[in-house]
């Protein structure tokens, strides 16, 4: 039985196909036009696959975009869907830190995958994904550049929160001379520092995966990993977390 989870993301969205295996995947920018996306990345992901949309099954569809697609059998929240996938990939996991392009979000998971507790910031830029894009603006670098840039370097500290400000305060650093390197890395600091916030307000354990487009970024990685005092689960695409979740869930349906 074949089924598809779509994850329309504020940035990227992305589809997965499963039948008891991963059988393909998609990712396209969301721009715009989430509904657009939606049915691009499940077209790329069923020509990646060979396979035919007659053997679809059911269609699951999360992320803040699931409300434009008709055709989902099912919506279901990203946190669920993130929880499911992530459990899927590490079964001993208990806690997911999820970086997108406009949220963040902490998941506390039970012994079945499901979720127990949760924690989001989706008020706010600082610690997600759009933080790391506007500040790499501001260091006129790629986000590959801006972790290549920080290894093994001694963060700045950056004291805003607020993306806005900091902004300021980064364009005031880069004045004084301040090396770039040192800057990224007091940027992947200030995100890691974020984390740790939201990660102390739910029941956390020692079994962290890292899901989201910000778990590409090895230093920051490395920097959430640190602050929080675990070696994290990385999985290996991380983006496809919560499209993967939600056709496991459209399987076990
Ligand atoms: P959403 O589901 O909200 O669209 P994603 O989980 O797809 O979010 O992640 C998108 C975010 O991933 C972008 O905002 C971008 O900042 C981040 N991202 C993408 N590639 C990288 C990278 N190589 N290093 C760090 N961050 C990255």
């Amino acid at each position: 039985m074949l089924t598809v989870g779509i994850d329309i993301g504020s940035t990227a969205t992305k589809a997965v196909l499963f039948d008891g295996k991963v059988r393909g995947s998609a990712m396209v920018p969301t721009g715009w036009d989430p509904k657009e996306a939606g049915l691009s990345a499940y077209r790329q992901a069923l020509d990646r696959s060979g396979l035919a949309q007659s053997a679809v099954r059911c269609i699951v569809g999360t992320g803040y975009g699931r409300v434009s697609l008709p055709i989902f059998d099912r919506r279901v929240t990203e946190i669920t869907c993130h929880a499911r996938g992530a459990f899927h990939l590490f079964p001993e996991t208990r806690t997911v830190v999820d970086i997108g392009g406009q949220d963040s979000k902490v998941i506390a998971l039970n012994d079945q995958g499901g979720v127990a507790d949760f924690i989001m910031n989706d008020k706010c830029a600082a610690g997600t994904g759009r933080f790391l894009q506007v500040m790499a603006g501001v260091l006129d670098a790629t986000l590959e550049e801006l972790g290549a840039i920080a290894v093994g370097v001694d963060p700045v500290q950056i004291s805003s929160m607020c993306t806005v400000f900091a902004e300021s305060e980064i364009i005031g650093l880069l004045a004084r001379g301040v090396p770039k390197g040192r800057i990224a890395a007091g940027i992947f600091q200030s995100i890691a520092s974020r984390i740790q916030g939201l990660a102390g307000r739910v029941p956390l354990s020692d079994k962290v995966t890292f899901s989201g487009g910000v778990a590409l970024n090895p230093e920051i990685c490395r920097a959430i990993g640190s602050g929080l005092g675990v070696s994290l689960f990385l999985p290996q695409q991380p983006q496809l977390v919560g499209a993967l979740g939600a056709a496991l869930l459209g399987f076990q349906q």
